[in-house]
């Protein structure tokens, strides 16, 4: 087994094609209901596997996911839910989050795990507060973040936290950048990237990850590729206030 669920819980089928995990016993607030576990993969080889089994998996970094094993299995069955009885801790477990009734489905809100799209679904919750389509933008929007204060995975913490400090260049910050860029192009960008990502204390390797999508262009940048240097000082250059 490369997931656990707690014996209070069991999966069981809901036909007429879908799985859910339901109390079998009374479950106090804060026992830990699952863990999941699985393959460690980046976005890329993490694409290449069956919709199946990467519904039953969750991201737990910008670009590390935990993909499900092959075969179903009683701990990767934790449904979503716009209202949720059940909250992350920490990247891969979950706990109670107040106490759940027998026959009670156990369910958590996947806005608090993905930011990505590998997972979207239009959502059969029925709660009343049933936001209708789950997306892996969710975690951007002020009502959830307001509300699961505190229960977002940590990668997700930061990415609130990062988008918050995120600001343009000003004018000053251009001119530190161009005025040492000669110097040191290196430490130059870190500093820029650092104010546009709303990182500031990111490495320059999370820092390129987090700029450029592609990876042939990172790999320039991180072998210190002279001209995709100065092009990525002129791009910050060209984005900052006046
Ligand atoms: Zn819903």
């Amino acid at each position: 087994m490369r997931n656990y669920l707690s014996p209070l819980a069991e999966a069981r089928d809901i036909p007429p094609k879908g799985f859910g995990s339901f109390a079998v016993d009374p479950i106090p607030m804060g026992t830990v209901v699952a863990t999941f576990g699985g393959t460690i993969l980046n976005r890329i080889d993490f694409e290449t596997y069956p919709l199946e089994q990467r519904s039953r998996s969750i991201q737990i970094d910008v670009n590390q996911f935990v993909l499900g094993p092959e075969l179903r299995e009683p701990g990767d069955s934790i449904n979503h839910s716009c209202s949720p009885n059940c909250q992350l801790r920490n990247a891969t477990q979950l706990i109670a989050m107040r106490d759940i009734a027998v026959g009670e489905e156990l369910t958590y809100d996947y806005a608090t795990s993905d930011t990505s799209d590998y997972d979207e679904f239009d959502c059969a919750c029925g709660s009343d507060n049933c936001r209708g389509r789950v997306s892996g933008n969710d975690w951007t929007l002020p009502d959830l973040q307001n509300r699961y204060q505190n229960m977002f995975s940590p990668y997700v913490q930061r990415k609130i936290q990062a988008a918050q400090l995120v600001r343009a260049l000003t004018k000053r910050d251009a001119e530190h950048l161009i005025n040492n860029f000669d110097d040191n192009p290196h430490q130059a960008l870190v500093h820029a990237l650092r104010i546009v990502t709303g990182m500031p204390n990111a490495s320059w390797k999370t820092l390129v990850a987090q700029v450029s999508p592609d990876l042939e262009h990172r790999e320039l940048l991180y072998g210190a590729d002279q001209s995709s240097l100065d092009k990525l000082a002129q791009q910050l250059n060209e984005r900052r206030t006046l």
